[in-house]
């Protein structure tokens, strides 16, 4: 069956690696065109070898004039009709040793990073009248978590956002979306589980063991499910989905 999507043009930033990387094969998969950004230029690479993406820009998403850039160039044969903000980070501390440096780091990749990202595609798509952002929030955009104040209240920036946006867009055929995954199976856990649960002397593997202990559904999540949302959120038939954040942490609450 032919898909609904083909043709149409996405950019998905931190689409190297994780769950960007999954979002990315997924939409081409459907056919998308697929544009990737992220820092590490022989990751992306990778991407484009694997015939995965099309193209490919190295940037930091916190630096809005290079972003700016890059976006103009990417989209410069055929624009955006797909924004997918992927790109994040979390740094774990005690609030009493988080700085304003780390609130502040947290806040320019997570919430800066999906307004850079969203802001240079909007134009476009509201000249045609149709468009998808999509932010990939957490469900820490819902929820508190210990040890990582900064992130959670950088995630929740964004989920704010997206309900804001949404509304401003809501007559001009573009929607705009949160996806909010629970622990999910990447660099990112496991870069992180060591020092999640703010205990000292707990090892990756008893943090992972206890991480998925206290899931409902008993595990983490994998990046291809969040992908399948992603283009779930990209069909015709889901344009009255807008201003909503959609979790995906089997029924962690
Ligand atoms: P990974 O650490 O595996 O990947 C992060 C991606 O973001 C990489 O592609 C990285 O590319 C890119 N990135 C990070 N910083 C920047 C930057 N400043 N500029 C450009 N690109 C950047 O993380 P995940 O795949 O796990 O996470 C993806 C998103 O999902 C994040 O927003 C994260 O907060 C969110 N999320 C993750 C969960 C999880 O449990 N894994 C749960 C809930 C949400 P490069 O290094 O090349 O720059």
């Amino acid at each position: 069956m032919a898909s609904t999507l083909a043709g149409q043009h996405a950019l998905v930033s931190g689409g190297g690696r994780g769950i960007g990387r999954a979002i990315t094969a997924a939409l081409h998969h459907a056919g998308v065109r697929v544009s990737i950004i992220g820092r590490n230029g022989t990751i992306l690479q990778q991407v484009l070898d694997a015939g995965e993406a099309d193209r490919a820009a190295t940037v930091d998403v916190t630096d809005e004039a290079a972003m700016v850039r890059a976006l103009a160039e990417l989209s410069a044969e055929k624009p955006f009709d797909i924004v997918v903000a992927n790109a994040g980070a979390v740094e774990t501390a005690p609030f009493r040793k988080s700085d304003a440096a780390l609130f502040r780091r947290m806040v320019e990749i997570n919430l800066v990073g999906t307004v850079n990202s969203f802001r240079p595609a909007l134009p476009a798509m509201l000249e045609r009248g149709s468009g998808r952002l999509i932010a990939i929030a957490s469900t820490a955009g819902h929820r508190g978590y210990p040890y990582v104040s900064a992130y959670v209240a950088a995630k929740h920036a964004v989920v704010g956002l997206v309900r804001s946006l949404a509304l401003e867009t809501a007559r001009s055929g573009v929607t705009v979306n949160a996806i909010c995954p629970g622990y999910t199976d990447t660099d990112m856990v496991a870069g992180s589980i060591a020092t999640i649960t703010g205990k000292t002397g707990v090892t990756a593997q008893d943090a992972l063991a206890q991480l998925v202990k206290d899931n409902p559904q008993g595990r983490l999540i994998t990046p291809e499910e969040v992908a399948a949302s992603v283009l779930n959120l990209c069909q015709p038939e889901s344009r009255g989905i807008t201003g909503q954040s959609l979790l995906i942490n089997g029924g962690e609450f």
